[in-house]
């Protein structure tokens, strides 16, 4: 005699009549019948064992069918996706950084979808240099001699160091010994470049006969990091820049700058505050310079090494450059930003981050008031929700004290437990078809508005909130 649970298990139906149902046939058009069957199958095996666990269990076919609906749902829904950042950081590395213009995009499709001349000398008929793509626009923009392009800035300090201070040693001063991301740690990337770093002054203050005693017949270079990710404030001192490559080229030695984001033009004529150039570095005596592509630059992922024809030149021939090399998607997306520089006047316009940035307080307030009563709506009495001034971080280590006038929505309620309930607010808003992305702020879930570009799309959307 069979128990109970045995006999339910054996009224299981097979596999072939479940493949016949009408809404699994229509999974299977939409999806293919491989993945449908191994779906079938697999949430058969889950039920057999649920009705083995369970002598009062039934089969129920329309729960079994909307389970392997949300199965293969979920298995096809693409992992990298699309999200709405009001995280109220700009530049935020865990969201992809830089958002990159239309044409851009149009520009990596092309790449993409078409055979293109990545490294053919359409003149001459012969082979070409992949780099050249860019080399003159980085030239111009940043009045160095020559360019080379990897795959990030960490890439372009590694290679550089690897190049230029092989079993040699790199001067640095203590206070640049910095880390960005957990990732990112100076000292471990000149260790794995081959050389080897000496630590010159303080925390707090470094001086210039600190740098000129460390000075041996070992020294490869001397090395200035801009610490972007933070600032050292209070009983400070630094040498400037001029004075270091000064110094450097009077020992014959080459000044190499880390500029992290490196912005191309003056962001103080935008209303901004500060960021170096490599055109400042140079002017400064710098025969080297490395920054980002997909930082304030706002274009794609990209390690651009800038500087003299002679050190361009030795960094090209090494065979790590293979190795750290950008594919084409990148350099036509890199090209495709440049050349929005050729006009400064406009790039607050066309440069999605550089527009982000400069947005008025007054107009994202405004927005903020537009939207607000969507959200209240939204959230049908379950939560408050109010418009409150807030401060934006340009994010990705650029300017990191300085932060920007902004506007947000803040949603809180669940009384005693506000902490949790915030969290809880967060999952819902990340739960939507366009997961928004906010931060948690003294018991509330935030969301600055800086980086809203689709309102209707995000309005549209409230509809499926659920708290
Ligand atoms: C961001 C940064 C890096 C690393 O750049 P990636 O492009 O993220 O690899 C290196 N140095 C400095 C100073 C930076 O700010």
């Amino acid at each position: 005699m069979l128990n109970p649970a045995a006999a339910a298990r054996r009224a299981l139906p097979a596999v072939d009549r479940l493949l016949k149902l009408r809404p699994v046939e229509e999974l299977a058009v939409r999806y293919g019948r491989t993945l449908v069957t191994a779906t079938v199958r697999e949430v058969l095996d889950s039920h057999r064992r649920r009705l083995a666990d369970d002598a009062a269990a039934q089969f129920d076919e329309a729960a079994f069918v909307a389970e392997c609906a949300s199965s293969v749902e979920k298995r096809m829904r693409p992992s990298l996706r699309a999200v709405c950042n009001l995280s109220g950081t700009v530049l935020h590395t865990n969201l992809g950084r830089a958002v990159m213009p239309e044409s851009a995009a149009r520009a990596v499709a092309e790449a993409m979808t078409r055979p293109v001349n990545l490294e053919f000398d359409l003149d001459g008929g012969s082979r070409g240099e992949r780099d050249s793509h860019v080399e003159g626009w980085l030239k111009r923009l940043t009045g160095a001699e020559a360019a080379v392009v990897v795959n990030n800035n960490a890439a372009a300090v590694y290679l550089a160091l690897n190049t230029l201070a092989l079993r040699r040693e790199v001067l640095v001063s203590r206070g640049e010994l910095i880390e960005i991301g957990g990732a990112f740690r100076m000292p471990d990337i000149m260790a794995r470049a081959g050389c080897k770093l000496k630590e010159v002054g303080t925390t707090n203050r470094t001086h210039l006969k600190d740098y000129a005693e460390a000075i041996t017949a070992q020294t490869a270079a001397i090395m200035k990091v801009h610490t972007s990710n933070y600032a050292i404030q209070g009983f400070t001192s630094a040498v400037a820049e001029s004075d270091l490559a000064s110094l450097a080229h009077e020992h014959g030695l080459p000044f190499i700058v880390d500029l992290g984001s490196g912005m191309l033009v003056d962001l103080e004529d935008y209303g901004l505050p500060h960021e170096p150039t490599p055109r400042e570095a140079f002017a400064h005596g710098a025969d080297l310079v490395t920054f980002s592509g997909d930082k304030l630059l706002g274009g794609p992922q990209a390690g651009l090494l800038v500087g003299t024809k002679a050190l361009v030149g030795r960094i090209r021939k090494n065979p790590m450059k293979r190795a750290l090399r950008v594919d084409k998607m990148t350099l036509a997306a890199l090209e495709a930003v440049l050349r929005l520089y050729s006009d400064p006047d406009r790039l607050a316009q066309e440069l999605p981050g550089l527009r982000s940035l400069t947005r008025k307080h007054a107009e994202i307030e405004a927005q903020a008031n537009r939207v607000l009563p969507h959200v209240v709506a939204a959230l049908a009495g379950s939560a408050e929700a109010q418009v409150i001034s807030c401060s934006s971080q340009i994010g990705s280590g650029s300017l990191p004290v300085d932060s920007l006038p902004s506007a947000g929505i803040a949603v809180s309620g669940g009384g005693k437990r506000r902490g949790s309930f915030a969290e809880r607010i967060a999952t819902a808003f990340r739960s939507l078809p366009v997961p928004v992305i906010g931060h948690i702020k003294d018991g509330a879930f935030v969301m600055d508005l800086r980086c809203l570009d689709d309102e209707t799309g995000f309005i549209e959307q409230l509809r499926q909130l659920k708290i």
